[in-house]
């Protein structure tokens, strides 16, 4: 299985190869240069492919052939968007998770609250999702990650589970952090762009295409693109014969303590 720890094994045999074959066979000296740049890019995207599992265990679909899906919302809450998307699913009584970012759950407690009135989920998406959350060593993770469940408990009286990378960017400090919180590393398969993609009716296209059984799809609910094509893409996917269930139902796991 390609992972971290099997590549870097043979990463590290090859390289012994590499300098045998140079010293004894005068192999030319940039074989080491294809070598590292190969086992570079693996780190890469291992790094930014959160569906590789290449670092660590991220849970990224529902393993079921039954036409269920689930949706999700990163980065908020925030005052302009995250109102909206509540009244839009409130309306069709569609169940999602929001991954929240610390610092806007504090500066909005209400709407945090209310995302769990309404029956949705609540997961850890870092407090502050800086550029440079990745490039963190697990303590200051860690100790990020302690701020944010001390916030939502505050609030809400919720120990939070689950855990989404911001920028689904995973390494071994994340998997360290992620394995000291107790918490299980949630993904998607279905990545909307919404944050790029601001031609709406691509952006319901691309979501579209994504629909299949088990999928798990990411939006943000500080987009405004994805505000307004998120009626469609309900209509859509109830017409398609496809239910939208809680996350914690489709992957079966429990988001609390
Ligand atoms: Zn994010």
């Amino acid at each position: 299985m390609l992972n971290f720890r099997n590549t870097t094994i043979g990463f590290l045999f090859l390289l012994a190869l590499l300098v045998y074959l140079q010293l004894q066979q005068g192999w030319p000296w940039y074989g080491y240069f294809i070598l590292v740049a190969v086992y570079t890019l693996l780190l890469f995207y291992g790094s930014f492919y959160i569906g590789s599992g290449f670092y660590m265990k991220v849970i990224c679909n529902g393993n079921t052939g039954k036409k269920q899906v689930a949706i999700s919302f990163d980065d908020g809450p925030i005052e302009k968007y995250t109102p909206e998307v509540l009244a839009i699913l409130k309306e069709r009584q569609v169940p999602a998770t929001f991954f929240c970012i610390g610092y806007r759950a504090a500066e909005h407690e209400a709407l945090l609250k209310q995302i769990l009135a309404d029956g949705h989920i609540v997961g850890s998406h870092s407090y502050y999702h800086d550029f440079w959350f990745d490039m963190h060593g697990p303590k200051r993770m860690i100790a990020e990650l302690q701020q944010m469940q001390a916030l939502v408990h505050h609030i809400t009286g919720r120990q939070m589970k689950w855990f989404r990378p911001p920028y689904g960017v995973t390494n071994p400090s994340v998997r360290k952090a992620v394995e000291a919180m107790g918490y299980t590393a949630i993904g998607w398969n279905v990545r909307s762009l919404d944050t790029v993609i601001r031609d709406e009716a691509r952006l319901l296209q691309k979501v579209k295409n994504g629909l299949k059984p088990g999928a798990v799809f990411l939006f943000h609910d500080t987009s405004h693109p994805t505000v307004h094509i998120l009626p469609d893409f309900l209509e859509y996917v109830k017409a398609q014969g496809y239910e939208i269930v809680p996350l914690d139902k489709l992957i079966n796991l429990h988001p609390y303590a």
